[in-house]
């Protein structure tokens, strides 16, 4: 292990942190797994091991979820006032910022990414989340209402109870807090299964949750495998709620585990969203809007615009400006200052996408820029990849890839009903983008995509004050915004009668 840190050029507090083995938090306590097991974290800009994690399975899930009900029921957590609970995760908030770079560090390290990428997109959102949903706190309410007879009827919000999140691995730190902050706002408290391939910046958040001072058994932390410590959550009869990211596959299991005892679930799942550019689209900022949409995160996001429809008039010169973007995109690890495009996060991973574009051109498409085959000697680097000559039967057409590889198809008449067919054919319904100086055609595209954010004239913007969810199978509910406080709460109705003895 040594010899390997010594290659890198961590900073002292990175390095102290991935160097040490790393155990879990269950009841306020870092505890290593009841079987003893460990897994390798790896590093994916070189493949090798970087580190050694306690492999949650089937008696740590019961551990971590009988400490979170014991901190609900009865523990100071379910005591504490909303403005207290309100300041915990604004303190959390604090935190985490304060330790931007060591945090940024370790997710790039972990995970691939540009420590660039991880500075201004994972830490800045993470922190922001957290700061709006310790607002909400304080705002969660019921109504009155007025019904016949001499009654009053009100309802409240209660905490749902007991929430098991589940998330993968493309902003691990980011869906830590995603599933966090509003639970915790409301008043749940939670055990979260991290992604196997990224637990660290989730370990080290679980150090900084307890430096807030969370009450011991509010926040369980695991690191485990899906096929364990995940199915073990999700079928779990002690767990209210179940709030999953990954893939659509595993959320249908998770529906399935979640039966039993009819846990609540809401899902982030898997996406293909189209980007329209229509021929009237200012391209200057059309064509960066295109890339940074398929390639930002190295096409490892839910909302990657992985499915381009471009007007034939413009269509040569918008895939040929993607193109030339790719070309110039700087390949390397992500802690090298001038990386612009890390490694895929693992070998799997990577073998799936190499396999993807390698189904594209058996199918017949045409590899503008990029294809099979790693930049780099060690890593699983994949370069940024454009496919024309595609067609809508096609594997890389209707699957989602999760890699930056983008498949593009021109149409020829400004049919918005065709157009938005089009665009709509797929199972999956996350997000759409569409590029368009035509103000009418703008909201009209907007309005017949069926997917859960439309970016119109811009990409990817996302903030904690805007739903995000799918519409088909891209997910059940939303998180963020006042919408994800339903999702965390159960509505109890009151009716008390108003009759006095005399
Ligand atoms: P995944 O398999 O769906 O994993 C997501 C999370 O679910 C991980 O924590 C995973 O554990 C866990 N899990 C796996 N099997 C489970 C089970 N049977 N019961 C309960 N939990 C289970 O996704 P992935 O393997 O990381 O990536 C596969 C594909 O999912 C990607 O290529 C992409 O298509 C999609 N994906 C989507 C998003 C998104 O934000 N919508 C994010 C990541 C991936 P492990 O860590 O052990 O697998
Ligand atoms: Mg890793």
């Amino acid at each position: 292990m040594n010899t390997v840190l010594a290659e890198q050029t961590w900073t002292t507090s990175a390095k102290h942190f991935i160097g040490s083995r790393r155990n879990l938090l269950i009841g306020g306590e870092w505890v290593p797994a009841a079987s003893g097991k460990t897994f390798a974290v790896f590093d994916p800009a070189y493949g090798r091991e970087i580190a050694r994690v306690a492999e949650a399975d089937v008696e740590d899930v019961n551990r971590a979820v009988e400490a979170a009900r014991k901190a609900f029921e009865g523990g100071p957590w379910s005591r504490m006032t909303a403005s207290e609970r309100g300041r915990m995760l604004w303190k959390l908030a604090e935190l985490i910022e304060a330790r931007t770079d060591e945090l940024a560090e370790i997710e790039s390290i972990d995970n691939g990414k540009p420590l660039s990428v991880a500075r201004v997109a994972d830490l800045p959102l993470s922190v922001d989340l957290l700061r709006y949903h310790a607002g909400w706190a304080t705002k969660v309410r019921g109504t009155t209402m007025e019904i016949p007879g001499s009654y009053l009827a009100y309802t409240l919000r209660e905490p749902i109870g007991v929430v098991a999140a589940i998330i993968p691995w493309n902003f691990p730190l980011l869906m830590a807090v995603w599933k966090l902050a509003p639970a915790l706002a409301v008043g749940c408290t939670v055990v979260l299964k991290l992604a196997e391939q990224t637990p660290l910046s989730g370990l080290r958040l679980g150090e900084l949750i307890q430096e807030a001072g969370f009450p011991p058994g509010t926040v369980n932390i695991l690191a485990g495998f899906g096929e364990t410590a995940g199915a073990a959550l999700a079928a779990h009869n002690g767990v209210d709620k179940i709030a999953f990211t990954g893939s659509t596959e595993v959320g249908k299991l998770i529906v399935r585990a979640a039966a039993d005892n009819l846990k609540k679930v809401t899902l982030e799942l898997g996406g293909k969203s189209p980007t329209v550019v229509f021929a009237d689209a200012d391209l200057n900022a059309a064509i960066p809007g295109v890339s940074t949409s398929i390639f930002f995160n190295h096409g490892q996001c839910c909302v990657a615009g992985s499915r381009l429809y471009a007007h034939e008039k413009v269509f040569d010169q918008v895939v040929e400006g993607v193109a030339s973007a790719a070309r110039k995109i700087k390949l390397g690890p992500g802690l090298n200052a001038d990386s612009e495009m890390g490694p895929l996060v693992s070998q799997e991973q990577y073998k799936r996408v190499s396999d993807y574009i390698q189904s594209g051109s058996n199918e017949g498409a045409r590899v503008v820029v990029g294809g099979q085959g790693s930049v780099r000697e060690k890593g699983y680097f994949i370069r940024p990849t454009v496919l024309t000559n595609v067609s809508s039967d096609m594997t890389v057409v209707r699957e989602e890839i999760f890699g930056p590889v983008l498949v593009a198809t021109p149409f020829k008449d400004n049919d918005i009903e065709a157009i938005a067919r089009e665009a709509n054919d797929t199972i999956y319904g996350l997000a759409a983008n569409v590029w368009t100086s035509d103000i009418a055609v703008a909201h009209l595209m907007a309005k017949r995509i069926r997917a859960g954010t439309v970016w119109v004239n811009c990409t990817t913007v996302l903030d904690p004050a805007l739903p995000f969810g799918g519409y088909k199978q891209s997910g059940w509910g939303r998180e963020n915004s006042e919408f994800v406080i339903d999702e965390y709460t159960e509505l109890k109705t009151i009716v008390a009668a108003l009759k006095t003895k005399q």
